[in-house]
């Protein structure tokens, strides 16, 4: 880039999310010119780490990579990282009306008619989610009769007990950070199959929540973007892309770059807040119209140990009261301090949301302290972020789709307009909404723009 702030270069990246710097790299890697814009003063997108003591790391954003997520295992072993296993010796705890149970496995022994309740729920679903093509979700047989409802109005069809109920809409919360009556049932099936079945999307061991990272996921990004060097531009809100006779002009605050193709990595629902000339097609900006982001607030406390092991206990807990209805041990790889991480999703998010953060504080240290002992009450030290509030993310985990979306409006959401492509966690047909969806989505969207251009 000049000192001007200005670059001319094969393919210009809005976005210095996993998307956009796995493609900038991969695009580099091919002998292509690349710059990427970020918004932020920071690379990462939703993946960020924060420091607890004076060398660990806790993710306050995306942090699991489970067995099936191939790509994401490449890049990080690519890139010189290692993960390791999310803490599970012990006990699972489930608070369920009013008693905590212990006991081993994803699903709690509540009792045998919720246990059949569940299996027949997800048998169902699994089932349903094999019929609904990765591709194109609206050409599922039944892809209209599925997208016309809700979620919460299958449930209600298909759940006959509190305990099951229960179970389900936590599952939902978990993996969406939305409710029920939020998403389409025909998404919820997508998810399902994007992801190869319900068991993978909730499970901890052979799930998606079985590895994190050495010193926390955002050093893939960090790390992508030290080899990417001064192609990479911090700071860089894009605010406007305009399509000319033969490329792209991308203006940003502080930087301009006109480029072959414009690749825009980030959800569609920030996607809609740039402007574009001429204006997107109809369709595409009534997708983004319709997409809206979850709302998650995610919250560790840290302890000099992780008390909770000796007791015999993951750290891994599920409460049908809440507001924290699932908690997890986060305690660096070096094994202390100890971090207890809970989440706040969907509703609970944006209700606490609205909260001061002491409020939250204690809201939270009590649900730890019903879960895991007075001892969970006082931690040294406190974290939490709200992502409803991050301006370059406006809620997370990412984006979903209400009724009618997929069937109405699902093929403006990779469709190119032009020279403009679109990448993102939420465009991936693998691994939709996480960061194996968010490399997938890259690795399409460098397919398609070499085909555009005729590049080899
Ligand atoms: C709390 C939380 C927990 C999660 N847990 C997991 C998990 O355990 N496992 C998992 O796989 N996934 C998880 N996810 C989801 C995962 O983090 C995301 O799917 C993935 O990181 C998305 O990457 P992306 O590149 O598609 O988008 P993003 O990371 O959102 O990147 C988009 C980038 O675009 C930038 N940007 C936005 N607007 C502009 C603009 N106008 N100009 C320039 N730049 C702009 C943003 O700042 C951002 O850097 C979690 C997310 C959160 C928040």
């Amino acid at each position: 880039m000049s000192a001007e702030g200005f670059a001319s270069v094969d393919v210009a990246v809005v976005g210095a999310g996993l998307a956009g710097l796995s493609a900038a790299r991969e695009l580099e890697r091919r002998g292509r010119s690349v710059l990427v814009l970020e918004a932020r003063d920071r690379v990462g997108g939703r993946t960020l780490n924060g420091e607890i003591g004076d060398r660990a790391a806790v993710e306050l954003g995306g942090q699991w990579i489970g067995p099936t997520q191939t790509r994401m295992r490449k890049l990080v072993g690519d890139l010189g990282l290692r993960t390791f296993p999310t803490y599970g010796t012990g006990a699972h705890l489930t608070e369920f009306e009013g008693a905590v149970i212990k006991h081993k496995g994803t699903i709690p022994r509540i009792s045998g008619p919720v246990l059949l309740d569940v299996a027949r729920a997800q048998r169902k679903l699994d089932a349903m989610a094999d019929e609904v093509p990765l591709e194109a979700p609206w050409k599922a047989p039944k892809a209209l009769e599925w997208d016309s409802q809700t979620f919460w109005s299958w449930m209600r069809a298909n759940l006959f007990t509190r305990g099951g109920w229960s179970l389900v809409q936590l599952a939902v919360e978990s993996v969406f950070a939305a409710e029920p009556e939020d998403l389409s049932l025909l998404h919820v099936l997508f998810y399902i199959h994007s992801a190869g079945g319900f068991d993978a999307l909730v499970d901890t061991e052979g799930g998606a929540q079985q590895d994190r990272v050495v010193g926390g996921s955002q050093l893939v990004s960090i790390a992508i973007a030290k080899r990417l060097g001064g192609r990479v531009v911090l700071g860089a809100p894009v605010r406007r892309i305009a399509q000319e006779a033969d490329g792209v002009r991308v203006v940003a605050e502080g930087a301009i770059a006109t480029a072959r193709r414009v690749l825009v990595a980030m959800s569609p629902t920030l996607a809609t807040r740039l402007v574009f000339d001429p204006a997107l097609p109809g369709l595409r900006d009534q997708l983004t119209q319709r997409t809206g982001q979850g709302a998650v607030i995610k919250c560790m406390a840290v302890y000099e140990q992780p008390f909770w092991r000796a007791a015999g206990l993951t750290g891994q807990a599920t409460s049908d009261v809440g507001p924290v209805k699932l908690t997890f041990d986060n305690t660096p790889a070096e094994g202390a301090p100890g971090v207890l991480l809970g989440f706040l999703e969907g509703r609970q998010a944006r209700i606490l949301g609205r909260e001061s953060s002491e409020l939250r504080r204690e809201v939270v240290l009590s649900c730890f302290a019903r879960l895991f002992g007075p001892e969970a009450a006082t931690p040294l030290d406190y974290l939490e972020r709200d992502w409803a509030e991050e301006e370059w993310t406006r809620g997370c985990y990412g984006a979903y789709m209400p009724p009618g979306v997929w069937t109405g409006f699902g093929t403006a959401l990779r469709a190119p307009v032009g020279r403009i492509h679109w990448a993102g966690a939420e465009t991936a047909t693998v691994w939709s909404g996480y960061m194996e969806g968010a490399v997938q989505s890259a690795e399409r969207a460098v397919e398609e723009i070499s085909a555009a251009e005729g590049w080899s």
